[in-house]
């Protein structure tokens, strides 16, 4: 068995790795570079060239591309595919990831792909495939065990061990093989340990304290595709004994992903369905004029929500500033943000955002913890499986992983590795 890194060696993002074995193929990964700018980059220039080269030779050169998760760092190139290489990924993550190319500017789908499930072993060409659901921040995520030749590998995906499903990474080292290599996300390894302190429930339990805190309207800016947070903000507002306002993009992937949990969605007695200005002017333009009927039967008006401010917690985003302006009395409010504090360097709108808010007197509250896993439970997890070898991915600092683990093997970008 063979292993090459295209990308992602040496940093988190752009995932692309190759696993070759006897006469066959597979990517595992195949996501845009975490600076890839919507407005400027060309999708098709990110392609790492020793991929591209391989597609050139023959469009058949390879069996098949495995897709972790829908974050665009790990799918984002799948478009770029020929019809000819089969895409296997979670039939939840295909629906998400093309609902919601439906609605960015970006536009990104993921063409038509085949559906695994989680434990359930799948071959392509000498690879016998086994996914397993992982804890992380995107709905739908998983890890693969690959076996070809008497190797065994695990690429583990983006994962953590303190969400909801925090059960899925304790259980998992006792459904492994002994493992050759195991390829491991290190996102928080190195400068980002502190982004994970809290879990999803400690979390949840902070939203409580500060909601009772609050006299005024609670808004609430996090992403809509991060389902374990909806979740986490919906149980806080319903402890509270207030109302869960969300736009009417949320309650659509919410909608998107009823049949595959029980999630909250705009049907629950408790959540109601806003529509900001710019984001219903979009929708239209982009002919959704569909998804905004869809969602009128569970909407709230601006004015109604203004009346019951102190009864509400409402999901904000940037485009909003002209509603909050126009309908809402903000006074005694807080402002929860609940993403990555890095987005305020990358966001001129967020920036915007911050700056209304904070101007009209609004209490600013960061209460957010990572999708990815803690160093101490990276540690656990290496030590439970304890692999031959260690091989770095997702990562700015690969080699400070020999400071915590064994038989760690770094790589670069187009390097290869033989088992
Ligand atoms: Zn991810």
């Amino acid at each position: 068995m063979k292993l090459t890194l295209h990308r992602g060696a040496q940093e988190v993002g752009g995932s692309c790795v190759e696993i070759s074995s006897g006469g066959s193929r597979i990517l595992v990964d195949f996501g845009l570079p975490l600076d890839f700018d919507f407005t400027t980059d060309k999708i098709e220039s990110c392609l790492p060239e020793t991929v591209s080269k391989l597609l050139k030779q023959d469009d058949k050169s390879i069996d098949g591309v495995l897709l972790s998760h829908p974050h665009l760092d790990h799918y984002g190139l799948a478009s770029q595919l020929p019809a000819s290489v089969p895409i296997y990924c979670g039939k939840a993550a295909w629906d998400l990831m093309n609902a919601t190319a439906q609605f960015t500017r970006n536009k990104i789908a993921v063409p038509q792909a085949k559906h695994f499930k989680s434990y359930q072993l799948f071959q392509i060409g000498d690879f016998a495939i086994t996914p397993y659901l992982m804890d992380h921040s995107a709905f739908d995520s998983y890890g693969f065990h690959i076996s070809s030749g008497g190797k065994n590998i695990f690429y583990s995906g983006d994962f953590r061990g303190h969400g909801r499903k925090s059960k899925l990474l304790k259980r998992l080292p006792d459904m492994l093989p002994p493992l050759d290599a195991l390829l491991m996300e290190g996102t928080l390894v190195g400068h980002r340990v502190n982004e994970a302190h809290s879990s999803e429930s400690e979390l949840e339990e902070a939203c409580v304290k500060v909601i009772e805190d609050t006299q005024g309207i609670v808004m609430v800016t996090t992403s809509s595709q991060n389902i374990d947070r909806l979740v986490t903000i919906f149980k806080a507002a319903k402890r509270c004994g207030r109302m869960f306002i969300i736009d009417f993009y949320t309650a659509e992937i919410l909608e998107t992903l009823k049949g595959y949990a029980r999630l909250p969605n705009a049907e629950w007695p408790g959540i109601r369905v806003c529509y900001p200005q710019h984001l219903a002017r979009h929708f239209e333009k982009e002919g959704l004029d569909a998804i905004l009927e869809r969602h009128r039967k569970n909407g709230i008006r601006w004015t109604r929500i203004n009346e019951l401010k102190s009864k509400i917690v409402m999901l904000v985003r940037p485009g909003f500033i002209w509603d909050l302006k126009r309908f809402m009395d903000l006074g005694k409010a807080t402002w929860i943000y609940s993403m990555w504090p890095g987005y305020f360097e990358r966001s001129d709108s967020l920036r915007r955002l911050k700056s209304f808010l904070e101007g009209g007197g609004v209490r600013y509250e960061y209460l957010h913890t990572s999708g990815h896993a803690r160093l101490e439970d990276l540690e656990t997890f290496v030590q439970k499986v304890s692999p031959k070898m260690l091989v770095p991915i997702h990562s700015f600092y690969p080699s400070q992983y020999q400071e915590h683990f064994e038989n760690v093997r770094l790589l670069i970008d187009g390097e290869g590795l033989d088992l």
